[in-house]
């Protein structure tokens, strides 16, 4: 057998002291960032120089994307079995009342993860087009965190506080 050489473990102490301030500030904030999984993923370590949005970035918010659309494919079945299942004859009229509401109020919520889910293939599509990341509106990056906290988001945090106050004004 080969003798052992001591081979030291790729070290990351050099790359983790490299990052500019602003990286700092936004770990800063969020201190369990480490343990922190989104949607089984954990967040993403940039490593020092690294392109935004490159190869391994891009895998990162796939694997998180598709992730998340399958949770929400399985609610969506786990839903409709379910409503098979319990729509059985209830002979009290007000039971089934209640029933047709609760079965109303998961159908609107199935609606809601279905748009969702669509979102979902479209950022999807936007990433194999090297579209995902930057900001429909102005062109910056979206950043890293804010797309693990949104990981559909189409603005940067600018843009879209921008845009949230516009909204405003007009239903106001
Ligand atoms: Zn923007």
């Amino acid at each position: 057998m080969a003798t052992k050489t001591n081979t030291p473990q790729n070290s990351d102490s050099s790359k983790s002291t490299a990052k500019t301030s602003k990286t700092r500030a936004a770990k800063a904030a969020r201190p369990a960032a480490a343990a922190v999984l989104i949607h089984g993923q954990p967040a993403y370590n940039e490593t020092a120089g690294e392109a935004y949005m490159g190869p391994a970035q891009k895998a990162h918010f796939r694997a998180i994307l598709e992730a998340w659309k399958h949770e929400l494919m399985e609610e969506v079945d786990r839903t409709l079995h379910y409503m098979q299942d319990e729509s059985a004859n209830l002979p009290d009229p007000v039971d089934r009342a209640s029933q047709e509401e609760e079965f109303s109020l998961e159908l609107r919520t199935r609606d809601r993860e279905r748009k969702l889910i669509r979102k979902i293939d479209e950022t999807l599509k936007s990433i194999e087009e090297d579209d995902y990341g930057y900001c429909m509106t102005c062109g910056e990056k979206i950043g890293i965190r804010r797309l693990e906290a949104r990981p559909t988001a189409t603005l940067c945090i600018d843009c879209k506080t921008l845009a949230e106050i516009k909204e405003k004004q007009l239903q106001g």
